[in-house]
């Protein structure tokens, strides 16, 4: 029998651990608030921003979404991330990516303070991560690792295939899986369009993590008997139902079947727990503010 790893279950216990935090706060006045600036009429962003959104309403907590123009000019917009900065009630801020195409995405991520930054993707939390001291970690793949927590999968020793390297993925799940650390610790492989022949990697891999974008790409066949998959990927394939699509993962599910022990699904899996990381680090954020100011 496959496990499934479901990240709606480890969320709501990350909700509930959050709980006592949030009420500790509350009692100081402090009501920890997420900033979200959402840029053009993406139609995915939008629904990304409102369940994120919707998810802070429901625990009681503030967030605030500043929807610009596609056609915003960069001054305008680096004027909407100083102000936030300079918010003291704000205490965490997320610019929703992808950026309108004529935006510089990096110059823009860096205007945002670090001590907000709870997307982890500012350089210098990038930076803290990759020499082992993390102040805010990117939220889809610390929700990864602690879906390993939740249940029990230690990583020491064992060989993890990351299929994907970007910024907000593969790259920082490849430092928090290959860290000296409890529960990690593990030997890493990252593959990439670069890579000639991924079956070759993936069949010695004891874990792996896909987040490429590629629908049912990873099939039973490229996996070791036993091994575990994290499939990040959100995928639209066309499917005859009245919304005229279906979300499926990277992982093709009914064909992994046939050697994995353990499998996030898609969706439930890996999704949720973003979510859960965002509230986590923004209470964080609001936690340290609170002990700095
Ligand atoms: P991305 O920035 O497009 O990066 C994709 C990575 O996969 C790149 O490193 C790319 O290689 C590699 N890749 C793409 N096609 C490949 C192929 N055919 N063979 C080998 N490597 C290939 O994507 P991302 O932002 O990391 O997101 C990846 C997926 O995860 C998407 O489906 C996204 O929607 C999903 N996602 C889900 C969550 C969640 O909360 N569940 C969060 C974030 C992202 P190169 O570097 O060589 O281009």
């Amino acid at each position: 029998m496959v496990q499934i790893l479901s990240g709606k279950e480890v969320s709501r216990k990350v909700y509930s651990d959050l709980i006592p935090r949030i009420d500790s706060l509350k009692k100081q006045g402090i009501s920890p608030c997420l900033a979200v600036i959402l840029i053009g009429e993406n139609p995915a962003s939008k629904i990304y921003v409102r369940s994120k959104t919707r998810k802070f309403e429901s625990l009681g907590l503030h967030s605030k979404t500043i929807h610009l123009e596609k056609s915003i000019d960069e001054t305008e917009l680096i004027g909407n991330i100083q102000s936030l900065n300079n918010t003291k009630d704000i205490h965490g801020i997320l610019i929703q990516l992808p950026l309108p195409k004529q935006m510089d995405e990096l110059k823009i991520l860096q205007l945002v303070s670090p001590d907000k930054d709870v997307d982890g993707f500012h350089p210098e939390n990038v930076g803290l991560l990759s020499i082992g001291h993390p102040r805010f970690i990117s939220c889809t793949p610390k929700g990864i690792m602690r879906i390993f927590d939740h249940y029990n999968i230690d990583l020491d020793g064992k060989h993890v295939v990351l299929l994907g390297r970007s910024n907000i993925v593969g790259r920082p799940m490849s430092l928090l899986t290959g860290t000296k650390k409890k529960g990690a610790n593990a030997t890493i492989t990252v593959c990439h369009s670069g890579t000639k022949y991924i079956p070759d990697f993936t069949s010695s891999a004891d874990v792996v993590i896909s987040a490429m974008g590629v629908p049912e790409f990873l099939k039973g066949k490229m996996l070791k008997k036993g091994s575990v998959v994290i499939d990040v990927g959100i995928n639209r394939v066309e499917a005859d139902n009245e919304k005229g699509y279906r979300l499926v993962g990277d992982a093709d599910w009914n064909s992994i079947q046939e050697n994995v022990s353990a499998a996030t699904p898609v969706p439930g899996g890996v999704g949720p727990m973003t979510i859960a990381m965002l509230v986590e680090n923004t209470v964080e954020a609001a936690e340290r503010n609170m002990v700095n100011s």
